[in-house]
């Protein structure tokens, strides 16, 4: 149900997800700093929900997205999903061990800040496991083209993605390049109102006479272009290269111009920002791959005996602040710290307590 537009309210998987980097203890120790954290922030008042925190540097940005897809109609159960994006977090507790770990749900749509930056975290090591062993030497190339004044961002963006094909269709570019990888990044010039198109490749390469390169890319385009080529001395710069334009599919400068900003999401609908070319093709990670080893990861990491889910995070947390004892010591013993006895007594005694929930049915660890 990962993933999927099913409601986040009967979202409630029957065990966590383990992330097949992390052993258990790292990860229960990650989960344990995050639900500290969080408690600290509920604490000072900054935070009432697990949401709020997650997105406390996001506001912003999240802000604006959900104004702008608020005038999309197609995009509406979008918004509802990004809407709803971190609202869920459940608690798990591993049997055998006594460790906690959280699961929270997540949106996974290409606009949510906290998504995309998971997403990216994921294309970065997907891209670095993937990229085969150069046979001839890896080089760095940034293609730009001039701005074209009242020309909006997908006219952009389509100009310099047809542009980069007829490169590649080159007999120069084919005898040269094997096989590559590239990010489109289009920039926002807010003086003159203007989009700049950018596509950053890495190529498995032999040297390329830049004359040639410069020229044809020139020819292409009718109007001088520029580019840039620097041969790649260490390989641990591609996940830096890469990730830089990958982080920011749109301009920052557009979030504060809602108008700007939707016909920008529009723009975007169904383009890629990031292709795989030549003898790379075929390399992209789809989203059924993506699904399936997420699936195998799961099966191979979790054995759902050695697990129970304790409660969701927010209303243990709404429970814990009115005083119920039990959802006190469940907090303090997954890493959340201590109710502080102001908040307990400002709020609202705990109404007689409703029959017992699976939180209170684990078998004891
Ligand atoms: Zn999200």
């Amino acid at each position: 149900m990962y993933g999927t537009s099913e409601p986040p309210s009967s979202w409630l998987p029957a065990t966590p997800r383990i992330p097949h980097h992390k052993t258990l203890l790292e990860y229960a120790r990650l989960c344990r700093q995050t639900l500290a954290e969080f408690g600290q922030a509920h604490r000072a008042g900054d935070a009432a929900t697990f949401q709020d925190w997650q997105f406390r540097r996001d506001k912003p940005q999240r802000a604006a997205i959900l104004a702008a897809l608020d005038g999309i109609p197609q995009l509406a159960n979008a918004r509802q999903r990004l809407l709803a994006c971190g609202s869920k977090v459940h608690l798990y507790k591993h049997l055998p061990s006594g460790l906690h770990v959280i699961r929270r749900w997540r949106c996974g749509e290409r606009w949510c800040p906290c998504c995309a930056r998971a997403q990216l975290r994921r294309q970065r090591t997907y891209i670095l496991s993937k990229i085969p062993t150069p046979q001839r030497g890896l080089s760095f190339l940034t293609l730009t083209h001039r701005a074209h004044p009242g020309e909006s961002i997908g006219t952009a963006f389509s100009r310099i993605h047809k542009a980069f094909r007829k490169l590649r269709l080159a007999p120069f570019w084919k005898q040269a390049v094997l096989g590559g990888v590239a990010v489109t990044e289009v920039t926002y010039n807010a003086e003159e109102h203007w989009y700049n198109a950018h596509v950053h490749c890495v190529l498995d390469t032999t040297w390329m006479d830049l004359t040639d390169l410069q020229a044809a890319w020139t020819a292409i385009h009718g109007e001088w272009s520029n580019l840039h080529l620097e041969a790649c001395a260490d390989n641990n710069r591609i996940s830096h290269y890469l990730s830089k334009y990958l982080a920011k599919p749109l301009p920052p400068e557009i979030y504060a111009d809602p108008d700007r900003l939707r016909s920008a999401i529009l723009s975007y609908r169904g383009r890629h920002t990031l292709a795989f070319f030549g003898g790379w093709h075929g390399l992209a990670l789809t989203k059924q791959a993506d699904a399936e080893s997420k699936r195998q990861l799961d099966a191979a990491q979790i054995d759902p005996k050695e697990w129970c889910w304790v409660g969701e995070l927010n209303t243990l947390v709404q429970e814990a602040t009115q005083g119920d004892p039990q959802a006190q010591a469940t907090l303090l013993a997954a890493g959340f710290g201590a109710v502080q006895l102001s908040l307990v007594q400002v709020s609202h005694p705990s109404p007689q307590r409703a029959p017992p929930r699976q939180l209170y049915l684990c078998p004891a660890a």
